[in-house]
């Protein structure tokens, strides 16, 4: 694996979504394949003497980074999804956004019980999202022994809400 700054290829918008927002920008990994490549054989690296059985994501960009890693490990993907996307039987977590709620789903009959599932996103902010996600797939009866992420914004403090799962990500930034 080349020996490669992943910084330069996030790209940083201030004042989006909205103003006072530093938004980590991550589709200028996918336009570089040497950046993707990067990320993937890192998560590669990380996990794949871990017995890891299935690898979850988050909609939408988490969809990305996992599909090539599950590949790679030739184990199944676990979308989770906004409310109202899944048309199967789901499990669903309703969770607290700065402003407002939100709810995430997964198929009850993928999460495969008594499993190890990592779970992953492109980036970690308060971990909220990821933190409704564990639940629902614990409520499944897997096992969740990591959460991984590309990005972290680890003074947002996701460590505490997520914690005691390990995080690992592969590049923190230190404000907003
Ligand atoms: P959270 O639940 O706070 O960890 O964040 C939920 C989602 O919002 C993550 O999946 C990120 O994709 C996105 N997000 C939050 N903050 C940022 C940011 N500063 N830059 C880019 N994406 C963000």
């Amino acid at each position: 694996m080349v020996d490669f700054n992943l910084d330069d290829c996030i790209r940083k918008v201030p004042d989006f979504p909205r103003k006072g927002i530093l938004f980590y920008d991550i589709t200028s990994i996918l336009s570089s394949p040497i950046a993707y490549k990067y990320c993937i054989d890192k998560m590669v690296e990380l996990y794949k003497n871990k017995g890891i059985d299935a690898v979850a994501a988050i909609e939408a960009r988490g969809f990305l980074f996992a599909a090539s890693f599950a590949y790679c490990l030739n184990i199944p993907i676990i979308p989770i999804r906004k409310k109202g996307k899944l048309p199967g039987v789901t499990l669903s977590k309703k969770y607290a956004l700065e402003y407002g709620q939100a709810e995430i789903e997964v198929h009850r009959s993928d999460v495969p019980k008594g499993k190890r599932v990592l779970l992953t996103d492109d980036l970690i902010a308060t971990g909220g999202t990821l933190n409704a996600a564990r639940s629902i797939l614990i409520e499944g009866g897997a096992e969740v022994p990591g959460i991984f992420g590309i990005v972290g914004l680890p003074f947002l403090d996701y460590e505490k809400i997520l914690e005691p799962t390990p995080v690992t990500t592969l590049i923190n930034y230190h404000s907003e």
